[in-house]
């Protein structure tokens, strides 16, 4: 038996009895710096890159899916205040929120309305230039929008596009590869809901089916894909293209940030709550917001309380090298989009210096967010992005330690709580009736 533990401080100790118990924790990060780690394997540069490409794109994005045309061609979703959620985070918290209650609305993005249509589509765009560049069809300073022409789709009907998904990086993946004319397969995990295969199924992806969870199924993905020298194969447990897609968001934000009138400085700390898989989307997008707030922005992680896989990875130090499964969790949770296990093999280690903490929530809470939500709000989320709202509860019940150690406890008032809302858009009306009139 292997001593997962060894690693561990007393207090750590007692949230890994918790974690095992599958009752909700607050884990605070030790190795947290305030500055931004400037000489990683991994550089800003890469991020400013991807900016760059996805500006490069725009003009086939506009055209090719035209709900993104008053974005100019950019995937991007609103910032909004949602005061009236307060009353559900106080009730739960059993303190008063102070400060502004804000969601970046990910679960509206164009195209795939999820978050993955932030490092998916990217991550296919990239390597549809890369195929255009060697074949002699484009130069950078071109018109993108040549990227609809037959030709174009006649060279990417050569190649192939594979992904292992939950479900929602399947949906952007295949939507994005399929309409510049790849051969797309999409393997999914038993997580994967009904209507997301479907849908793949009808714009022409294959998809693969697994009776095993999410880290099988990218595993097999990989294994067909080694084997196809014309076949690129979106690894979500080691993409650093996927991460460069999503940590531009981070650049967005700060913009809409400021529109907003909303500083971030000494005075008005930004706590941003993010929804936590396998750790490329919320650590892309922390990675980000890290290297343009420093000190002042307050990052956490969450997830089920049955699949703390980033939580258990950076806790004893494992990362890749632990499952939740392998201290008694089943991995089994209504919120498909966070059904991971095993966590990313580099994300935890780019992290350490950054994250502040990783909590973990109740599908019960999921449920009971999502309907309060839809009924004070008028927004609709699927349950993983409700994982966001339970942030600030556990902050509030648990974090005073942390709170008081960073300077923060009389500039409350002053803050800013960051829901990061990842997914929902896509989902079927009956789907969402069943969600809403799900009994708790
Ligand atoms: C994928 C996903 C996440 C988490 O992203 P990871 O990169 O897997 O950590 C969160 N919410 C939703 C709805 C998702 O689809």
């Amino acid at each position: 038996m292997v001593d997962f533990q060894r690693n561990l401080s007393e207090k750590e100790r007692y949230i890994f009895e918790k974690v095992e118990n599958s009752i909700p924790v607050l884990w605070i990060n030790p190795n947290k710096t305030d500055r931004f780690p400037e000489n990683h394997s991994y550089s800003f540069q890469v991020v400013l890159e991807a900016e760059k490409r996805l500006k490069r794109f725009s003009s086939y994005i506009k055209l090719v899916f035209p709900e993104t045309k008053n974005l100019q061609g950019i995937i991007e979703s609103k910032l909004i205040e949602i005061p009236n959620m307060k009353q559900l985070i106080e009730k739960h918290a059993n303190k008063p929120l102070a400060g502004k209650l804000l969601l970046k609305c990910d679960h509206e993005l164009p195209v795939s309305g999820s978050i993955k249509a932030r490092g998916g589509i990217y991550e296919v765009l990239k390597f549809a230039e890369h195929i255009a560049f060697k074949h002699g069809f484009i130069k950078e300073t071109d018109d993108y929008a040549a990227f609809q022409r037959s030709e174009f789709k006649e060279l990417f009907s050569r190649y192939k596009i594979a992904v292992g998904s939950t479900g929602n990086l399947g949906l952007s993946i295949g939507i994005m590869a399929a309409k510049l004319g790849f051969q797309v397969t999409v393997h999914m995990s038993m997580d994967a809901k009904e209507w997301k295969k479907k849908l793949l199924r009808e714009k022409g992806v294959q998809v693969i089916e697994y009776a095993s969870d999410y880290s099988l199924a990218v595993e097999e993905g990989r294994r067909q894909a080694a084997d196809d020298s014309m076949c690129h194969f979106v690894d979500d447990e080691n993409s650093i293209d996927l991460f460069s897609g999503y940590a531009v968001s981070a650049l967005r934000l700060k913009n809409q940030l400021e529109q907003l009138n909303i500083r971030v400085d000494q005075e008005h700390p930004l706590f941003v709550y993010l929804p936590c898989g396998v750790g490329g989307g919320p650590g892309g997008v922390a990675y980000g917001l890290k290297a343009i707030y420093k000190e002042h922005v307050h990052i956490f992680f969450g997830e089920p309380t049955q699949s703390p896989c980033m939580l258990l990875g950076m806790m004893t130090g494992l990362h890749d090298n632990i499952s939740v499964m392998d201290i008694g969790l089943t991995n089994r949770t209504e919120a498909d989009g966070l059904a991971v296990g095993r966590p990313s093999k580099f994300v935890g280690k780019l992290m350490e210096p950054i994250l502040s903490g990783c909590y973990t929530v109740a599908d019960d809470f999921l449920f009971e967010s999502l309907k309060e939500m839809a009924r004070t709000e008028g927004i609709f989320m699927e349950p993983s992005s409700h994982a966001s709202v339970y942030g600030p509860i556990q902050l509030l019940k648990e974090g005073k330690t942390y709170l008081e150690h960073h300077g923060l406890l009389d500039k409350l008032n002053q803050a800013t709580h960051l829901l990061w809302g990842t997914g929902g858009n896509m989902v079927p009306q009956e789907e969402r009736e069943k969600y809403l009139n799900k009994t708790i």
